[in-house]
């Protein structure tokens, strides 16, 4: 057996280390991969901070990999040793519940996840079910391509899920890592977007980007002012917000759809929703079939996250770039 180098925390909220383990056996639906590039998802921060009690130490995070098969089970038949891959939050699932069998993976109950008792891709090999190993079209580059295997598909599943359509008017709450994506996918789907931002610096970019308004969410009154405008509402802020005011924001029929994660509950007062038969839903990745399309699309229409990098050795500098909410607008270790 050979030994992976990773980087790993080996408690909550500590500092990453380097950390070594063997390499498992090949299963003969499994793939390795060689990571080239490993986006920092929040949800990283999340899991190293063990914010979801469901972390188990150590803790090799990253779920945003890009990089190329070093080796595949004998069962494998649509990948080849040396194929440029991404592997996202899903590292495996029982492809066998109703779930499963209807193109729905994410919804698996016995989902693995590839950081969560899992050793992750912060490291120079990675792991996985091959099923959850997509090849990446040639258009798109493996740095910028890397975030869209969470970020991406968290963003692009449910504009697609709840049927979003050319005609329609989109917000986008945080403009990080998934809000950017979020920008650019809604823009390509002809859609009118408006940002909605706590940083009135990022209102150029957000525009060039795709975003056709942009609103200062300090000003309460900037908020207010876009009541009754918008039909879907993809909040990416791990905060909680004046959902009230979110809610109001959107038209008749509107949907609020939430996939970040705020720690506390999220109330709004009953009629809110019920006077303009209002929605409140939350969404979770995307599936395998999901992910090739989305993956297709982002190479049709040049969409690919905006990075930073840093070497995977400088993991914790990179770390607290993206806690301290710097990053513009996704970090990607490289090796
Ligand atoms: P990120 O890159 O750190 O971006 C989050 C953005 O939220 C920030 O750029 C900022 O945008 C905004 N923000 C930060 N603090 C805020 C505050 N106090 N109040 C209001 N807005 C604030 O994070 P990310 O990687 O996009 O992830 C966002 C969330 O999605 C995380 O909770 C992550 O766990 C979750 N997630 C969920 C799924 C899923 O399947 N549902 C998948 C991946 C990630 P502005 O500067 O524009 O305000
Ligand atoms: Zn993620």
């Amino acid at each position: 057996m050979t030994a992976v180098n990773a980087w790993a925390a080996k408690a909550a909220k500590g500092p990453l280390v380097p950390f070594t383990y063997d390499a498992p056996a090949l299963g003969p639906n499994d793939v390795e991969i060689d990571v080239t590039h490993c986006g920092i998802c929040h949800s990283d921060i999340h899991v190293i901070d063990n914010n979801w009690h469901i972390t188990d130490y150590p803790c090799v995070p990253g779920h945003e990999v890009a990089g190329r098969v070093a080796a595949i089970g004998d069962a494998v038949r649509h990948l080849a040793v040396g194929d440029r891959v991404g592997l996202g939050w899903q590292a495996g699932s029982c492809g066998a519940c109703e779930w499963c069998v209807s193109a729905r993976e994410n919804l698996c109950p016995d989902s693995v996840a590839t950081c969560v008792g899992h050793y992750g891709g912060y490291a120079d090999r990675v792991f996985a079910d091959a099923r959850f190993a997509f090849k990446l079209p040639d258009a798109l580059n493996s740095e910028t391509a890397a975030p869209l295997l969470c970020g991406g598909i968290t963003v692009y599943s449910p504009l697609r899920h709840y049927g979003i359509t050319a005609n329609m008017r989109v917000g986008v709450v945080g403009i990080g890592g998934l809000g950017h994506l979020a920008i650019r996918f809604a823009r390509a789907f002809g859609c009118e977007v408006t940002a909605f931002s706590t940083s009135p610096a990022k209102e150029a970019e957000a525009r060039d980007m795709g975003a056709h308004h942009f609103v200062p969410t300090h000003d309460a009154g900037a908020l207010k002012s876009r009541r009754d405008s918008l039909d879907f509402i993809l909040s990416t802020v791990h905060n909680a917000l004046d959902w009230t005011a979110y809610i109001d924001a959107l038209r008749p029929d509107g949907r609020l759809c939430l996939v970040g994660g705020p720690p506390e509950p999220v109330s709004f007062p009953s009629f809110a929703l019920i006077g303009g038969q209002k929605s409140v839903s939350g969404s979770v990745i995307g599936g395998r079939a999901r992910i090739n399309e989305m993956l297709d699309f982002a190479a049709r229409h040049g969409i690919g996250a905006i990075c930073e990098t840093m070497p995977l050795a400088d993991v914790n500098a990179a770390l607290t770039r993206v806690r301290e909410g710097r990053v513009r607008y996704r970090m990607v270790l490289t090796r």
